[in-house]
């Protein structure tokens, strides 16, 4: 709900400037940007566009609008990108729309922004939540099993019914939960084989860490390379995890805490 503010609450957005460099990086005016076209989108889309009786449950068309505005109003051409780009992630990786949607949005920010300096991130994350959509083929990563041999994806998700999370020991905190998460769900949903995949760590921390916290080392794997990794499996936020069955995909967004 939008409440009502006095006629010059906004005033100072007339002041607003969309166009000096210096401020690109400089971190409370690029957040209020974030904000603020956020919020320009929000009020325009809730009083002007009448969607879903006026509540702003359409993402897509919300992201659409925010884009416009952005593309309308920003003059300096990194902040432009910048401010692009969160909006492209904020709304592939939180909104988690239909592929068909994200399409459509693809789209757009193509046809607006195409030349965006960080058009390469964008594009990875796109195709990578497109390729894992329910029903197609996990991804064909190589990991490492514990006895240092390789190992692809598909292979390890055959035959069974898998659920992969992923940890890393810059976040101990995160591998303590999670591994007693683990635990406790192998024991309550045997049906699922629960699969560790580990980022950035080193062999040797990586053993350590998964035999002090008790779990089956045959099901623990690692990755050698982070950024291959993220870009086929969009590992995003730390708790999701990929269900699958016989290595098609059943849920490639779900949480190792909701989902069970
Ligand atoms: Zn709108």
């Amino acid at each position: 709900m939008i409440p009502k503010l006095s006629k010059d609450f906004y005033a100072y957005r007339e002041n607003l400037t969309y166009g000096n460099k210096d401020f690109t990086y400089l971190r409370p005016y690029y957040v209020y940007m974030t904000n603020h076209f956020g919020n320009l989108a929000y009020m325009s889309c809730s009083s002007d566009c009448n969607i879903n009786d006026k509540m702003v449950k359409n993402h897509l068309h919300f992201n659409k609008h925010k884009l416009k505005l952005i593309d309308s109003l920003v003059e300096e051409t990194e902040l432009k990108d910048n401010l692009f780009r969160n909006v492209a992630l904020d709304y592939l990786l939180k909104v988690r729309d239909t592929e068909e949607n994200n399409q459509i949005f693809i789209r757009v920010f193509r046809a607006l922004s195409g030349n965006n300096r960080h058009m390469e991130e964008i594009n990875d994350t796109y195709e990578g939540i497109k390729n894992i959509q329910p029903n197609k083929r996990i991804p064909n990563v190589e990991l490492t099993n514990f006895n240092g041999e390789q190992i692809s994806l598909q292979q390890i998700a055959k035959n069974k019914k898998a659920v992969f999370y992923f940890w890393s020991s810059t976040d101990k905190r995160h591998f303590s939960d999670i591994s007693k998460r683990v635990l406790h769900l192998s024991k309550q949903k045997p049906e699922y084989t629960f699969i560790g995949i580990n980022i950035r760590t080193d062999v040797d921390e990586w053993k350590g860490l998964v035999e002090t916290a008790g779990l089956d080392n045959t099901n623990q794997y690692k990755a050698e390379n982070f950024e291959d990794l993220n870009k086929a499996l969009i590992i995003y936020p730390m708790n999701k995890c990929i269900i699958t069955d016989d290595a098609v995909i059943v849920d490639a967004f779900a949480n190792m805490y909701y989902s069970f």
